[in-house]
Order: structure tokens, then sequence, then C-alpha cells
């Protein structure tokens, strides 16, 4: 288990030391500080408390109080999440909600995946996966196959379209 004490210093690379917060009561920066989040793996929210931070190590290997980044471990899914200082979150939550009674797994799929994309910050793929899923979208609400994006959007948007 990551919060144990075993892995008290996760690396020491390049003057920086990942501190395991359970056990940084005197110096390397203290115990870790509370953060509100929904975690990137199961999708549920939590108030994390148990972690690492980052912290920098000078050339005799002391550490330092100046937090550089965190990681909190999920207590859901014991699942690790970095933070940097400017607040950025990976993996990230994922973008919009569940959609429930979809009749396509494929369509089921495209949609998870543009999802997973926006957690990693992957826009253009995720782009990708939405226009995919549009056209496979107007394709099992009768569109014929085979057609351009621009008429797939027509179809969709077309008020005389015939969902099933
Ligand atoms: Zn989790």
């Amino acid at each position: 288990m990551l919060g144990s004490k075993r892995h008290r210093t996760l690396g020491t690379d390049l003057g920086l030391r990942w501190i395991n917060t359970d056990v940084a009561k005197v110096g390397g920066g203290g115990p870790i500080s509370p953060k509100s989040f929904v975690c990137g793996y199961c999708n549920n929210p939590l108030s994390g408390i148990v972690g690492y931070h980052a912290v920098r190590t000078d050339e005799r290997g002391n550490n330092s109080n100046d937090i550089l980044a965190k990681i909190y471990i999920c207590h859901h899914c014991e699942e690790p999440t970095y933070f940097s200082n400017d607040g950025r979150q990976v993996p990230g939550s994922a973008f919009g909600g569940r959609v429930s009674h979809i009749p396509s797994k494929d369509v089921e799929v495209l949609y998870d995946e543009s999802r997973d994309c926006m957690k990693v910050n992957a826009y253009t793929a995720a782009v990708m996966c939405s226009r995919k899923l549009l056209m496979n979208i107007a394709v099992s609400e009768g569109a014929d196959e085979g057609q351009s994006f621009a008429s797939y959007v027509r179809y969709l948007a077309n008020p005389v379209c015939k969902f099933r």
C-alpha cells in the first residue's frame, strides 16, 4: 500500500524528494493539506488527506520546506493523482457526465474515449473522437455511410430527421 512507511521516500533525483506525508511531521513541508477534487480514475468526489509532497533538497540531501507538487491517494480506489503548484491535476476528472441508455456500444466507447482524452489535456484527440462520435450517431440514426462530416451535422440538425 502506498501509504505505508516502507514508501517513505519515493525518489531523490535532481534535488527533488517525494515524501509520504504520514511520516512528514517534522521538516519536508509537514503534513499534506486537505484537497477536494474528483478522482480521475473512479470519478468519485473526495477530500484527499493522504499522499506525498515533493520538496527540493540541498546539496547535502536535506529537505527544504518548499512544497513543489503533491500527490493525493484516492481513498475510494487507492490510485494517485498529481497536483502541480499551479493547480494542474493529472489525471484530471472526466469532462461531462455519464449518459445512460446509449443504444450503440461503439458510440458509448467513443464518448468515453473523448472524455478520457479531456482528462489528460489531449484536446485535439478529444475533438477527433467527438467528430467521429457525431458521424456514428448520424449513421446509427439512419444517415448513409461514407458522407462528409458536414453532411452528418446537417443530418442531425435537420428537424425532419426521424430518430428511432
Ligand atoms: Zn479514485
